[in-house]
């Protein structure tokens, strides 16, 4: 292939090796794998890498695989990330290559990722000549949920790197746009649980308890005014109780309640003071009630920060391979979370997002998935991002 013109590198990618990426895509989805314990899903990228001139590094962050790219030149180094696990979730797609363990599926498009980025590894090992510096693809387990991207960045995988993109594909967007924005793009994903103490007792006499089920209603409710009054209004920030929990029998007031919830947000101050906002208004209402609560804040994925030229570098890469209509530059960033937000903290980078259409079923559902053309079009994309970053 030839470096100088990228025009036609989704097609060529296509004819050359549409077929592997599509049959690596559909092995690793009949066996999603979940967490850290990607071992089979690391080998078949392993198999689907053999005879490329890369140096490879397995057993990263446990199972995940660093392969280095070196060009001819002393140029940069880009790092290209895929993540590589699934979801528990059983499967409803009823494709061919379905998952067939119960319970798990790729549901967040991941088997697509790791597919795309060996068909990229596969279009720069065949322009090597022309590769004026270094390339390393980063195949990493434990995205959801995990912080795999932590422990690689921990154990040094984004050290030396100039610059790393990470592809997602994205339900929502028209099939094959690729969208991207400066700054944050992904929210900072934080939990919490809180255990309310009440008094038991007999469901007819609630005067000699502090019902546990009542105090934990209220505070279900009086959470919901810490984002709306306690927030500027112009910041976002989203709170939501996603568990609640108490009580065994229909007649029996309970000691006890759980709550269990998601926080996001965008800006690290406000951020940081969510957890206590969040117990003293817990605390508050169920003192007022005779009860009492604890919290348990767990601060995790942090926000997923783009670098802004090379956020706006990557959308003029993808004009040019795509043209202007395939290219959007995203007026807002998505509350959700990525951990690639750890290699973003150390490296200037961007994460991009792939449509895969407007009416497909979302990411992390069991009805979701996408069509495969999508996958030598991120290739094209992942490999035009390595070439071009330094260009001007
Ligand atoms: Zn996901
Ligand atoms: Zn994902």
């Amino acid at each position: 292939m030839d470096v100088a013109s990228l025009q036609n590198l989704q097609s060529e990618i296509e004819e050359e090796y549409g077929e592997k990426i599509s049959a690596l895509r559909r092995d690793i989805h009949r066996e999603p794998e979940l967490g850290f314990d990607t071992k089979k899903t690391a080998e078949k990228v392993l198999a689907a890498l053999e005879g490329l001139p890369l140096d490879i590094e397995t057993g990263v962050a446990e199972n995940g695989i660093v392969a280095t790219l070196k060009g001819g030149g002393d140029g940069p180094t880009v790092g290209l990330r895929a993540d590589m696990d699934a979801l528990p979730i059983t499967e409803e797609t009823g494709l061919d290559f379905a998952s067939e363990i119960e319970g798990k599926m790729h549901a967040c498009g991941h088997d697509g990722h790791t597919s795309m980025l060996v068909g990229a590894a596969h279009a720069l090992c065949g322009m090597r000549d022309g590769l004026d510096g270094t390339v390393r693809f980063i195949f990493q387990p434990a995205e959801e949920g995990g912080g795999g991207g932590e422990v690689m960045v921990e154990e040094g995988v984004a050290e030396g790197l100039d610059s790393i993109f990470a592809l997602h594909l994205w339900p929502g967007l028209p099939f094959g746009t690729v969208a991207t924005k400066a700054g944050p793009i992904m929210a900072a994903a934080d939990a919490f649980e809180m255990e309310i103490k009440g008094t038991g007792g007999h469901g007819a006499m609630p005067h000699l308890s502090a019902d546990a089920v009542v105090i934990a209603a209220q505070v279900v409710i009086a959470l919901q005014t810490v984002v709306s009054r306690e927030v500027d209004p112009v910041e976002p920030a989203v709170l939501t109780v996603g568990e609640i929990g108490a009580g065994t029998a229909f007649n029996v007031i309970p000691e006890k309640a759980r709550i269990g919830g998601t926080v996001r947000t965008l800006n690290e101050d406000l951020r940081q003071k969510m957890p206590e906002r969040i117990e003293a208004l817990a605390r508050g209402v169920s003192r007022g009630m005779r009860g009492d609560a604890t919290l348990d804040y767990r601060f995790s994925y942090p926000v997923t920060r783009n670098d802004a030229g090379v956020s706006a570098n990557a959308l003029k890469v993808a004009v040019g391979l795509f043209g202007e209509d395939s290219v959007l530059e995203l007026p807002n960033p998505s509350m959700g979370a990525e951990d690639f937000a750890y290699f973003l903290q150390r490296i200037p980078g961007a994460f991009v997002w792939l449509g895969v259409g407007e009416d497909v079923s979302g990411l992390h559902t069991p009805q979701f998935a996408f069509d495969e053309k999508i996958l030598p079009r991120g290739s094209a994309l992942l490999t035009a991002l390595a070439l071009r970053q330094h260009a001007a």
